[in-house]
């Protein structure tokens, strides 16, 4: 500890002072901040120390200009950020004697994989992103300057999630350029996954946009996000000995846009996910035509139809108030039994029952037109409600693991109060988050693509 702390003392000026709090701290609160703090500093003198120690093996190699012998500049410092805090540390630089216009040459920087302008490591990157990912940039900026001793500015933060959610996003679209049906063919399914259920869905989700690039002025405006879900779900018994279907592998698509974008989208994480491969697999949705036009488009021939319950008790509801006034109790009765009924999987009897309805001679026009809307919505949908054979083959009845997806997709991050997104804004932290939930995420930090 004593040779430790003298070789620190030296090199580090802020370890004295992080030492001596360290011997003074009394509470257990104060001496774990002071050890977390002296703890960063041993870090950063092991790190100098050895990336020091290295730079002495390294040769200078040759000018890649004229590939003559490299001219020693002696020693010159060199400072990034990391995870670990600001590090300083000298190492060996080179010129060509000839004048070649290739710089300074740092071996040890090359050997660090660092750019000559870097002035963050990728490991305080990809961690404050991490942070913007669920946090304002606000909020991320002080909690990386509290864990890390870095103060790094939100703007900055903001400018490193641009850099990531743009790499994201060209990388999707080289993706969506290169959809291939047959290679997806090729690609066997993972033995786990035969025997499971594929769930798949969508739903839009409005966010807060500002109504012009670059400027906090003007009227908010909203526009909808579409999500989609791909989902492997694994039946599950509870302690209490209920059943409950539990996602086992997923993969969340979005688009700020219509839905044509949407489609190719959603269908390339089907492909991802194994649709063509399935046995079993379902589409969960309300009534949104959009979705169940990318439905009939793309997912039809693969997957069963489910027109989410709720959605549809909730029109059936409707209809009951606007033909039997409101909440008389002939309305909930009426609304009860056919509500049974379609879970029984009677929906042709509740076809025929607001048939008779909309025959009726004293109906008044206006309710008569909800009763027909309510009966087109049923029987376009009609293969899509036959809930009692849905349930017999434990597939989900309703569409909640999509709602919950748009929830902590979209609501958690993107509507807090008085948030305001650009377009471009909105869409790198999207396409972040989004690689973050589908496991790409540390991968749009490797620095050879750049
Ligand atoms: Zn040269």
């Amino acid at each position: 500890m004593c040779e430790l702390r003298n070789n620190i003392n030296e090199s580090i000026p802020e370890a004295q002072e992080a030492l001596e709090k360290w011997e003074q701290a009394q509470s257990l609160y104060e001496r774990v901040m002071a050890t977390w703090s002296l703890v960063r500093l041993i870090g950063i003198y092991l790190l100098v120390e050895k990336i020091q120690q290295d730079d002495l093996l390294l040769s200078p190699g040759v000018c890649p200009g004229c590939k003559g012998r490299l001219e020693s500049k002696g020693k010159k410092p060199r400072s990034v950020r990391t995870f670990l805090g600001n590090i300083q540390w000298k190492r060996k630089v080179y010129r060509c004697p000839q004048k070649c216009s290739v710089g300074q040459i740092a071996p040890s920087d090359q050997h660090l994989q660092i750019h000559p302008g870097q002035k963050s490591c990728r490991s305080i990157k990809e961690f404050a992103c991490m942070l913007a990912i669920s946090l304002p940039y606000e909020l991320s900026s002080t909690l990386l300057g509290l864990l890390t001793g870095v103060q790094v500015c939100p703007q900055t933060i903001w400018n490193w999630v641009q850099e990531a959610g743009k790499l994201a996003m060209l990388r999707l679209e080289a993706e969506l350029d290169n959809i291939n049906q047959e290679e997806a063919w090729k690609r066997p399914l993972c033995e786990d996954l035969k025997t499971q259920l594929l769930t798949i869905g969508g739903d839009g989700v409005m966010v807060p946009m500002r109504p012009e690039a670059g400027s906090p002025k003007g009227k908010t405006v909203w526009r909808e996000v579409k999500v989609g879900l791909v989902a492997w779900l694994k039946k599950q018994t509870s302690k209490t000995g209920k059943h409950y279907l539990r996602p086992i592998q997923r993969e969340v698509v979005a688009v700020l846009g219509d839905i044509e974008q949407f489609k190719p989208r959603l269908w390339l994480a089907a492909l991802n996910q194994g649709i063509l491969k399935a046995k079993r697999a379902v589409w969960l949705s309300d009534g949104g035509r959009g979705f169940w036009g990318v439905y009939s488009e793309y997912i039809a021939s693969y997957a069963t139809g489910i027109l989410d319950f709720y959605h549809v008790a909730q029109n059936l509801c409707k209809g009951a108030k606007a033909w039997l006034d409101g909440r008389t109790n002939k309305a909930k009765d009426w609304f009860a039994k056919n509500r049974r009924l379609l879970r029984q999987g009677q929906s042709q009897q509740v076809l025929d029952e607001i048939q008779r309805v909309i025959a009726l001679d004293e109906l008044p026009e206006p309710t008569r037109e909800i009763m027909i809307t309510l009966y087109n919505y049923l029987d376009k949908h009609i293969e899509h409600i036959d809930y009692k054979r849905f349930k017999k083959l434990g597939f989900p009845l309703g569409s909640g693991i999509i709602e919950s997806t748009c929830k902590w997709l979209i609501q958690q991050r993107f509507k807090g109060v008085g948030m305001r997104w650009s377009e471009e804004g909105f869409n790198h932290l999207l396409h972040l988050r989004l690689a973050w939930v589908n496991d790409t995420y540390f991968s749009l930090f490797d620095e050879e693509e750049k």
